[in-house]
């Protein structure tokens, strides 16, 4: 398939236009579009309005070889794609026995009404796409040039029909050329950093799509020969380090879960600025109560004090943000825990309480054995309050990883210092 092939998205929903809820479906489908190589020439969302819904239908028919429009499956009077769809391609809606039935073994013990008999219409010659999710089943078929497919609006029924069905019946439907890829996750890199890195160690006819998550940056080398593939993740790798270029699509939280779990570790967490973010980040992953002893949050000096016994004088002839104070930091929770690794963090996440001396930014991070060894880093992170403190719990994911696996730590502090 060519790059260009060109999608349009149609989100259908009052509720969107109005502004009752935020359209997260532009998003989603707009980076799993691109990541398939398609070219989304437009997003809209428009109101529950037959003649609307219909006039954008048709628009899209008109200048695009795939529309994804999503919501307006539902059994209420509000609930009109079907009927659009299949007026726009000619036909009427059939009757599908099996959908219905489908429906009827949802509804086991519970009364179902006639209106949701309507969800067992599609139109005729299109094919019913099961919603694993929901009682909405999605449907799909060619309106002329056009594949047109219908999904439905919450997001829990869509996205994993997207992974699970979507993308595969693109793939078949659209000949897409899926190559093989090499996944990269690539870990506290700023993206201008990672652009000229990956145009530096280009490779031939290799190219490549990045995804940007919260917590990482996706890589996908594609095209070209797999020895180029790697060639190129090569290139990044010594630029960057083992710790922050890693094969495949890895979490930092996750990658700290499995070094603890692998030694059967226990940790304990101090944090400050981050506010509890690293005691939610590995209470995300199920089973953390195996390694986690607990985080607690010091934000305050008296706090730091009573319950980490951080010498009062350390906090006034250093600062609370301090190599001293963080040092005591995860020295007092890894005593007061009996964990075997503890990571403390202190920082300054702004917008208010900077100085000359110690900017907005500018954190500490200890991670500590039993042993006594420790890893420490200071960083001066740029961004809002928000992005300081990610960056600051992913930076300590990374270190105390490195000192659980008794690794190599280079560029600790990476192109943001
Ligand atoms: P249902 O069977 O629930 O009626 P539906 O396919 O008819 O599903 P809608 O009625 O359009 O979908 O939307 C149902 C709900 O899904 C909305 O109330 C909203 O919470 C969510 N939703 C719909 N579209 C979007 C969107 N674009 N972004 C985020 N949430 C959405
Ligand atoms: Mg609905």
């Amino acid at each position: 398939m060519s790059e260009q092939t060109k999608a349009v998205i149609i989100s259908v929903g009052t509720e969107l236009t109005e502004g009752v809820i935020l359209n997260t479906h532009f998003r989603f489908l707009g980076a799993e579009l691109k990541y398939l190589g398609f070219l989304t020439i437009r997003s809209v969302q428009i109101p529950d309005t037959k003649s609307i819904i219909f006039e954008e239908l048709n628009r899209a028919l008109g200048d695009s070889n795939l529309v994804l429009i999503t919501g307006g499956l539902g059994p209420t009077s509000d609930d009109l794609t079907r009927e659009i769809v299949a007026e726009t391609a000619g036909v009427k809606l059939k009757f599908k026995e099996k959908i219905w039935e489908t429906l009827l073994c949802r509804f086991t013990g519970r009364k179902i009404s006639d209106t949701n008999k309507k969800q067992a219409y599609i139109p005729e010659g299109f094919q019913v796409i099961e919603n694993y999710n929901g009682t909405a089943p999605a449907f799909y078929g060619w309106i002329r040039k056009t594949l047109v497919i219908a999904l439905p609006g919450p997001p829990k029924e869509l996205e994993p029909m997207f992974h699970r069905q979507i993308a595969p019946l693109l793939s078949k439907e659209m000949h897409l050329h899926i190559l093989e890829e090499l996944k990269t996750t690539v870990l506290m890199i700023p993206e201008s950093v990672l652009e000229e890195a990956l145009q530096k160690h280009r490779k031939k006819a290799v190219t490549w799509g990045t995804r940007v998550a919260e917590d990482r940056i996706i890589v996908s080398f594609r095209g070209g020969s797999l020895s180029d593939q790697e060639k190129a993740f090569r290139g990044l790798e010594e630029e960057f380090s083992q710790v922050r270029i890693r094969r495949g699509d890895v979490k930092p939280n996750y990658m700290l879960f499995e070094a603890l779990k692998e030694r059967k570790m226990r940790i304990a967490l101090a944090e400050s600025c981050t506010g509890g973010l690293l005691g939610k980040l590995i209470t995300d992953i199920p089973g953390s109560s195996e390694i986690l002893w607990g985080s607690l949050v010091v934000y305050s000096n008296s706090a730091k004090e009573s319950l980490l016994s951080v010498d009062p004088e350390l906090i006034e002839h250093y600062g609370a943000v301090s190599r001293e104070v963080v040092s005591a930091m995860s020295e007092g929770i890894l005593k007061r825990s009996g964990a075997d690794v503890s990571l403390a963090v202190t920082g300054i996440a702004g917008p208010d309480g900077g100085s000359p001396e110690k900017p907005v930014g500018t954190v500490w991070v200890s991670a500590r054995k039993v042993s006594g060894k420790e890893l420490y880093q200071k960083y001066h992170f740029p961004g809002s309050r928000e992005m300081i403190r990610r960056r600051t719990a992913i930076s300590a994911l990374l270190i105390t990883e490195c000192l659980v696996l008794e690794r190599d730590c280079p560029y600790l502090s990476g192109p943001w210092e």
